[in-house]
């Protein structure tokens, strides 16, 4: 390994890490001075937000439990008007990335502190970006106002995931790591820290499917979710990113499972372009083809690998192609239109990757 020239930049976040934690939140909040706090989830986790409300007793000032998938505008204002009603002093976000980015859009419109509970293993909360829809279209900012102060990570909130979220979920997380392996503005320790959340979470999927209460492995797929979000803070993501954004932008693709398919095609497209990242990849999956080891542990883990599953229609794929190869991001391996035409193909179809 040659080491180049870098730049690293961490971010000013505070990490509580554990089984149990959620019981800090009083304390986390106390820190922040906090005490009229609206806590947020979305309708179907209103039960987890109303438990985190009462552990803070007078300084919580109510729950809103409308967050939705793709930070709608309309949700958020409907959120600011309690925030200006009541005087709101900071957020408290139980629950996935959909929540987080309900807690990241009002940040953005107050700089309010945030204190964030993730729930799944997307990564969103250690980042500096929102997604949000107006209109039906998604628009992306990244603004420091939306990174999270702080972030509680409670090993048993996440034990509810079902076996099968957890996996597309930690495919998710695997991703951010495997393309931060391979980006244009990578750094030495961040390659640390993908390495090791691969290697975390590809060890823990299959341990939560055989026993969905296994404490350790939900920890170490926690664990891993959380190395791997920071990977994709502080990284550029390439093609495998560029193709799931049209796909669930374009034609509504749940987002954990179109992440879980394309990966190991994506990475199969890149590998002939970033030796040094397959290495690292294949050494943290325990060796073998990488884009083969992640589409075994997805097939393995009981996943979704076709696209055609998940409700992509075929006709779509020439558009997908050329969505995918206007404007597209920074790829290791330049992005042609028949490349990207097979690759979808063979996403489609399910098909075994090849390197
Ligand atoms: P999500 O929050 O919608 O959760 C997915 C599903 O999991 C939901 O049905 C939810 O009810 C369920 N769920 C969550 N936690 C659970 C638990 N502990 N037990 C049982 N069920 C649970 O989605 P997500 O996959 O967490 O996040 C995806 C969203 O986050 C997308 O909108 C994506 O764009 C965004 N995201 C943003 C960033 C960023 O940096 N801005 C990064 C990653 C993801």
């Amino acid at each position: 390994m040659t080491i180049g020239s870098f730049i690293y930049q961490s971010s000013p976040q505070r990490i509580v890490f554990g089984a149990g934690t959620l019981a800090r939140l009083p304390e986390e909040a106390a820190r922040l001075g906090l005490k009229h706090i609206l806590v947020l989830s979305t309708e179907g986790h209103r039960k987890q937000a109303e438990d985190a409300g009462s552990l803070l007793g007078s300084a919580c000032a109510g729950v809103f439990a409308g967050a939705r998938m793709h930070t709608p505008v309309e949700v958020t204002e409907a959120a600011m008007a309690i925030v200006r009603e009541q005087g709101i002093d900071g957020t408290i976000a139980v629950g996935g990335g959909s929540t987080t980015g309900l807690g990241k859009a009002i940040a953005l419109r107050t700089d309010l502190p945030q204190i964030v509970v993730p729930t799944t293993y997307a990564g969103s909360e250690m980042t500096n970006i929102l997604g949000e829809t107006a209109a039906g279209a998604k628009k992306t900012t990244r603004d420091p106002k939306v990174l999270p102060e702080v972030v509680i990570y409670d090993v048993d909130l996440t034990l509810t995931l079902p076996p099968s979220l957890a996996l597309t979920s930690g495919m998710n997380a695997i991703a951010h790591a495997v393309e931060g392996l391979y980006a244009n503005n990578g750094n030495p320790v961040l390659s640390l820290m993908a390495e090791e959340g691969i290697r975390a979470l590809a060890t823990a999927l299959p341990r939560i499917k055989a026993d969905h209460i296994d404490r350790e492995a939900r920890s170490d797929a926690l664990y891993g979710a959380w190395l791997c979000g920071m990977v994709l803070a502080g990284t550029t993501m390439a093609l495998h990113h560029k193709l799931c954004h049209v796909l669930g932008g374009s034609f509504e693709l749940p987002h954990a499972e179109t992440h879980a398919i394309v990966l190991p095609q994506a990475v199969a497209y890149n590998a002939v372009a970033a030796p040094e990242a397959m290495k690292r990849i294949a050494h943290a999956l325990g060796g073998g083809d990488p884009a083969q080891a992640l589409f075994d542990l997805e097939r393995q883990a009981g996943g979704p690998t076709a696209l055609r599953d998940i409700g992509m229609p075929q006709s779509g794929l020439d558009r997908a192609a050329d969505l995918a190869i206007a404007d597209p991001y920074w790829n290791p391996r330049p992005v042609d239109r028949a490349g990207i035409r097979a690759l979808l193909d063979d996403a489609w179809h399910g098909r075994r990757p090849h390197s």
